[in-house]
């Protein structure tokens, strides 16, 4: 079986050579352990912050060991009553074609449990995206901490993205006005397709304030922040009084080895009374139950749809997670492994 290693700590844009393929035997799982082969794993924004060497929400990848991350495989073997051949599982043991593990253990230490999965005739990738964690974040962003409510004009970065397109989506079906701003036109066109009011397509027009100010001229009420840098300058320049900022993540400065570049005018959350509030999607697992029943019905009555940009194999595994940042996913990026 194959996976893929942290090789060493990346200084900036993580480069190819900052991760390495390597070939493991896999023996026949012991006792209580199944043997999973994976058919997908998630590459997300959050893995750049674990390669760094610091004390964090989760602790950091180790050099010379397999990253991790979402994965969604099959149980090929077990002797866990609980699972057997066939079974669809999600785990946290991405970033490598197959594994062991003991479920019942890691359940008990209430780390990256195995489970189960009732796919409901959703493709199984589904779980990686749109009904797994980046669907729970959008959801729980926009509907606990921004606390959307009728009238809402809501302003979404990263707006083409996995996390990005389900905000915009939720917004839309409760009547809201969205702004998204994302980079290029064929993102541009997808945010259109969605029923998003105005894009703003940063790459093409970087004045991301003047372009804010005049696609939303009476303000916004709602910002859901993937980026940081100048999308949040506008998203404060054009809020209106109690506006809720649901901070989410700021991908611009994930790379950044000097000073990022921060709002130069948030003096404004004073007078206009802002709410800015980061939040952990994890912390909001209670949330969960409610988030699958609501995204059912809406898949099902066509409300939510979603992309998924792919490659394959395990070894394409860095490059799909590079092009994060250089923003060649369109919706949710995979790999699909063999
Ligand atoms: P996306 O699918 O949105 O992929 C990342 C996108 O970010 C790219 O496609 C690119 O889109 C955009 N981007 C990259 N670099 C820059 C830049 N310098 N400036 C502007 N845009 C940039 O990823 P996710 O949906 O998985 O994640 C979106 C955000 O949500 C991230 O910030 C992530 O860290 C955060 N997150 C937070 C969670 C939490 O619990 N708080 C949980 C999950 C995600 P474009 O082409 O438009 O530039």
């Amino acid at each position: 079986s194959r996976e893929i290693r942290l090789k060493s700590r990346p200084v900036g844009l993580p480069k190819a050579s900052d991760f390495e393929l390597a070939t493991v035997e896999l023996p026949a799982p012991g006792d209580g352990e199944v043997q999973v082969r994976n058919l997908w794993m998630s590459v997300d924004p959050y893995m750049r912050g674990r390669m760094y060497d610091r004390p964090s929400y989760v602790p950091p990848f180790q050099i010379g060991q397999a990253l991790q991350g979402g994965a969604i495989g099959e149980v090929v073997a077990s002797n866990d009553p609980d699972f057997k051949p066939g079974d669809i599982v999600n785990s946290m043991f991405g970033w490598r074609e197959a594994f062991n593990a003991h479920p019942k253990s890691l359940a008990a230490a209430g780390l990256g449990a195995i489970t189960k999965i009732e796919t409901h005739g959703l493709p199984p990738q589904a779980f990686l995206g749109v009904v797994g964690m980046p669907g729970l974040t959008a959801y729980v962003g926009l509907l606990r901490i921004a606390a959307l409510k009728d009238g809402d004009v809501v302003f979404v970065s990263a707006a083409a993205g996995a996390v990005g397109s389900i905000v915009c989506q939720i917004a839309k079906l409760k009547g809201h006005t969205v702004i998204g701003s994302a980079g290029g036109p064929e993102k541009v066109a997808f945010l259109k397709s969605i029923g998003v009011d105005h894009v703003i397509d940063y790459k093409a027009t970087p004045d991301v304030v003047a372009e804010l100010a005049k696609v939303a001229p009476k303000g916004i009420d709602v910002y859901f922040e993937n980026v940081g840098g100048v999308h949040l300058e506008a998203a404060i320049n054009s809020a209106r009084p109690s506006a809720r900022f649901a901070l989410c993540g700021m991908i611009s400065q994930y790379n950044e080895t000097g000073k990022p570049e921060g709002p130069s005018n948030i003096i404004q959350a004073v007078g206009k009374s802002l709410r800015l509030e980061g939040f952990i999607v994890s912390n909001h697992a209670d949330l969960f139950p409610q988030f699958a029943k609501d995204m059912a019905e809406w898949i099902k009555a066509g409300k939510i749809t979603w992309k998924e940009t792919v490659e394959e194999g395990v070894e394409r595994a860095p490059d799909a997670f590079l092009k994060l940042f250089t923003g060649e996913n369109l919706g949710k990026m995979l790999v699909k492994l063999s």
